[in-house]
């Protein structure tokens, strides 16, 4: 195993109507890190990190995760890949609605080819681990907001992914609750999953290992020791949000 779990190397990527959502960025994820990705809304974050979990594929550069060039796999072995190495937690939870806790953290093991009653031990153990195991049968809409963040958690850990990807995980959440949830990932980091979390909360930035800044889809500024944009570029201060 190598100690990057994900590589960018130059990566570009566009949308049609001309926007440039990252322009060369190069980023080395590393086995055990836990990195904040912050910038104003529209500088590319969501993008980097869809490109970080393989969800989305550059137009230019490469992508390589627990190294393998995500270019020369196909959609059926990315899907697996991902399956089998990430998670991911989103702002509004994307919990399926209707369905008890229980059901939605399985969902996250559907493409792992485990029998379904084997997918519902491994669902209550993950839920268990975010200290859930009195919520199993709770329907999305039995629960706060705070504990549909700790299901989508479960949902993203039940299948042991070595790294865990969340998109504002506490921006819909009230602060005591979104404490909670910042926890609960220092603790899953402290195990040993690699953790990359998109915050406009400078607070949570601050105080996280490594903070990534991003801007007009760009790396402006990467606190990681040895990054090539580890001081500011030129002059610019460069707020987290
Ligand atoms: P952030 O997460 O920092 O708010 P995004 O990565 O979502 O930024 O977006 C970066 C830029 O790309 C923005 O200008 C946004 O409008 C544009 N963009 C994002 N997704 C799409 C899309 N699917 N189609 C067109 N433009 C998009």
């Amino acid at each position: 195993m190598t100690s990057t779990v994900v590589r960018l190397d130059r990566i570009t990527r566009s949308y049609p109507g001309g926007v440039t959502a990252l322009d060369g960025v190069s980023l080395d994820i590393r086995h055990g890190e836990l990195v904040a990705i912050v910038g104003p809304s529209g500088s590319g974050k969501s993008t980097l990190l869809n490109m970080i979990g393989s969800l989305d594929r550059p137009d230019h550069g490469t992508v390589t995760v627990d190294g393998h060039d995500v270019a020369t796999l196909g959609d059926r072995e990315l899907s697996a890949l991902r399956a089998l190495h990430i998670g991911f937690v989103f702002q509004h939870f994307h919990l399926t609605a209707g369905v008890r806790a229980l059901d939605n953290v399985a969902e996250g093991l559907l493409y792992a080819g485990i029998p379904l009653a084997q997918r519902r031990v491994a669902a209550r153990t993950a839920l268990e681990r975010v200290g859930l195991g009195h919520r199993v049968y709770h329907r999305p809409h039995e629960l706060s907001g705070g504990e549909k963040q700790r299901v989508a958690i479960a949902r993203a850990l039940v299948g042991g992914p070595s790294l865990l990807l969340a998109d504002e995980p506490t921006g819909a959440l009230d602060s005591r609750s979104g404490t909670t949830v910042m926890n609960l990932l220092r603790a899953l980091n402290a195990e040993g999953t690699t953790v990359v979390i998109i915050t406009h909360d400078r607070e949570i930035a601050a105080s996280l290992p490594r903070q990534v800044h991003v801007r007009d889809g760009r790396i402006v500024h990467d606190s990681a020791p040895g990054s090539e944009q580890s001081a500011p570029v030129g002059t610019q201060a460069v707020s987290p949000c």
